[in-house]
């Protein structure tokens, strides 16, 4: 009999099609008992930079370390700006008051919900008049759709900032044919089993071109260490990617570009599905990039009532993100750019996301899709 209810995120089905190598993985580590920093993890971390193409993966305890990590990496400080998009998960701009700099909060564009290089220049002469040094930008690929590198490169390098990629949504995109990994100094994800790529708990993982900042990273992961652990030449973190964890992933990352590609497959067919219903906009890809598709998000004039007609008929939604940042309590005291942040403000009260999993058959999006059309 066929189960015709719809998870969210469907981490079972994932489960079954892993069977029993996943218990095989996790055996093999209870054997050899080097449950941190095991040989899973450094097998892992070359698997997951040669995936990306980048030079070198240095993994953590999660995806807000991995930004904390870069923080840290860079020296952040005092009288610097770092400039968030108002549109985002609260990690991407947490790491910022920590380290004394200034989180400093950008509009994102309505096409593809990122990081709008415009904005980010208003913001840029927003910092200089408070006094601050422009020093970081963050860009988010939210919902797994890349921002738009090329434009914000050129920012950064004409401000001699750092730029970040804030990935955790996005592992497997791909930006003019580049996959996300290596197209900023820094990219860091998250291995948070809801993510496109996730593990059984809390995981993340940085990635970098540089072979002095990977080395200093794999020192801030490990409590600063030196030559050896008891030697701790700077204050670091404990943060590490536990064995068990990279001995997941190992597995599942051997199925993740089939899984990529089913993505992709239940996107197209939702677009095909959604066209002509004039009361939902369906997310849109920029020609020559790919979505790892975290999410996939509609625009809703009357999200309410949409969201309640598909709740009657048993298909789950979820609203990501219903506040900007800027309008949190504990990061309203921050700067935004001149003017506010009126694309993010009204996204906030506009979006919707539909189930999204590689396991959608065929006979689920229908059922999604007509309850989003019959409430049109
Ligand atoms: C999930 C997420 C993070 C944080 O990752 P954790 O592993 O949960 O710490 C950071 N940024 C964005 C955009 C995220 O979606």
């Amino acid at each position: 009999m066929s189960d015709t209810s719809i998870a969210f995120i469907d981490l079972a089905a994932q489960q079954r099609r892993l069977g029993t190598r996943l218990d095989q993985a996790i055996g093999r580590v209870l054997v050899h008992g080097a449950y941190i920093l095991g040989p899973e993890v450094a097998e892992l971390e070359g698997q997951l930079a040669a995936f990306c193409n980048a030079a070198h993966c240095v993994t953590c305890a999660n995806g807000t370390d991995a930004l904390q990590l870069v923080m840290m990496a860079e020296g952040v400080g005092p009288d610097e700006a770092v400039f968030v998009p108002a549109f985002t998960f609260v990690a991407t701009a947490e790491v910022v008051p920590p380290t004394g700099a200034t989180p400093l909060f950008v509009d994102v564009g309505e096409d593809n919900f990122n990081m709008d290089p415009a904005s980010l220049e208003a913001g840029i002469l927003e910092a200089r008049r408070l006094g601050l040094t422009p020093r970081m930008v963050i860009a988010v690929d939210l919902f797994g759709h890349p921002a738009d590198y090329d434009a914000i490169r050129d920012i950064c390098t004409r401000e001699g900032m750092t730029l970040v990629d804030d990935a955790a949504q996005s592992f497997g995109a791909a930006y003019k044919s580049r996959r996300i990994g290596a197209l900023a100094d820094y990219t860091t994800t998250s291995f948070f089993p809801a993510k496109p790529l996730g593990c059984y708990g809390d995981g993340g993982a940085v990635f970098t071109e540089d072979s002095v900042k990977a080395d200093l990273l794999r020192s801030l992961r490990f409590h600063g260490k030196g030559g050896d652990k008891y030697d701790n030449v700077r204050i670091g973190l404990n943060s590490r990617l536990d064995t068990l964890q990279a001995a997941i992933l190992i597995e599942k990352l051997a199925i993740f570009e089939d899984e990529l590609a089913a993505r992709q497959t239940v996107a197209a067919r939702y677009a095909a599905a959604l066209q002509g219903v004039n009361t939902v906009t369906a997310p849109r890809v920029n020609e020559g990039c790919t979505s790892a598709w975290a999410q996939y998000t509609l625009l809703v004039r009357d999200r309410d009532a949409l969201a309640a007609a598909c709740k009657a008929k048993g298909v789950p939604t979820a609203v990501y993100y219903p506040i900007p940042l800027n309008r949190q309590t504990g990061y309203a005291m921050h700067p935004t750019v001149p003017g506010g942040v009126p694309v993010a403000d009204r996204l906030a009260t506009q979006v919707l996301s539909l189930p999204m999993h590689p396991y959608l058959d065929r006979d689920q999006i229908a059922m999604i899709t007509d309850a989003v059309r019959a409430a049109a």
